[in-house]
């Protein structure tokens, strides 16, 4: 079993450093090229063109920094012993928080809508919330069209189903009006490494890290995870994860 275990695992750490490799590249090239650029050409080019370049290769920075962010994300999820604490979070503020401090650029390419209702606490880790949020909402934004609509709502459910006992929960849900996921793609969705074949060849670049990520950190705070889509152009993509709820747990 151990041989066995072995091999699993080094063909495991393989696939993830051809993937790396694959993905660290494509950035990397970029920023390389354009302060090459900048270092040869700087007399040539005007001050527009400068900054243009300037900003192409801080955004390939960006890119890489998200990147290694990711890598150390999975690794840590396999070793992190303890966990932050578990605190009441107001959905509503914490979600108009999270969207005041996304880059205003990205804000501006799309229509963001919030249907939250005030009052509706979850009993979770913030920084795993806002990390799970933040996957979400930039993939919408990713595989989305500029300018179609994200909605962000949560309500809250009366049953979860599937234990002894019914536990209250709210679910925090992502809606876009991208391509959508086919039926046949959502049983591997969530694990580690799948991106949909049409973006392995596409220009939306990724490591397909980010579902694997947000699965792992809803469920360390009870919750769960899923995706509803036809997977028809258009009808697009509705993330939904449920966080147990506040309130009720103060009165148990
Ligand atoms: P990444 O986006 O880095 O590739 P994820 O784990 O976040 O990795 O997503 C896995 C794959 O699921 C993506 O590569 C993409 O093919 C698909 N996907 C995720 N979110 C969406 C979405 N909102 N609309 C369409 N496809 C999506």
């Amino acid at each position: 079993l151990q041989v066995a275990q072995q091999q699993q695992m080094s063909e495991l750490k393989d696939l993830l450093l051809m993937n790396l490799s694959h993905e660290l590249r494509t950035p990397l090239t970029e920023v390389y090229g354009y302060l090459e650029l900048l270092r040869d050409y700087r007399q040539q080019l005007d001050e527009t063109q400068q900054s243009a370049f300037l900003s192409s290769a801080t955004k390939g920075c960006t890119e890489l920094i998200d990147l290694i962010g990711s890598v150390l994300d999975v690794t840590d999820l396999n070793h992190r012993e303890q966990r932050e604490p578990f605190e009441s979070v107001s959905v509503a503020q914490f979600v108009q928080e999270l969207i005041d401090h996304w880059g205003i650029e990205a804000k501006q390419n799309y229509a963001i809508v919030l249907d939250i209702p005030e009052k509706l606490n979850v009993w979770a880790i913030p920084q795993q919330v806002r990390q799970v949020l933040r996957n979400l909402l930039s993939n919408a934004m990713k595989y989305s069209p500029l300018q179609s609509q994200i909605v962000i709502s949560a309500r809250y459910l009366d049953i979860e189903r599937g234990g002894t006992f019914a536990s209250p929960v709210v679910c925090i849900s992502v809606k876009d009006e991208g391509p959508g996921i086919p039926p046949s793609d959502v049983p591997l969705l969530f694990n580690k490494f799948v991106r949909l074949k049409r973006d392995l060849a596409g220009t939306v670049r990724g490591t397909g890290l980010g579902l694997y990520i947000s699965k792992q950190l809803v469920q360390a705070m009870n919750g769960r995870i899923w995706i509803e889509s036809s997977g028809k152009a258009g009808e697009g993509s509705h993330f939904c994860f449920t966080l147990p709820c506040f309130a009720v747990k103060k009165e148990m």
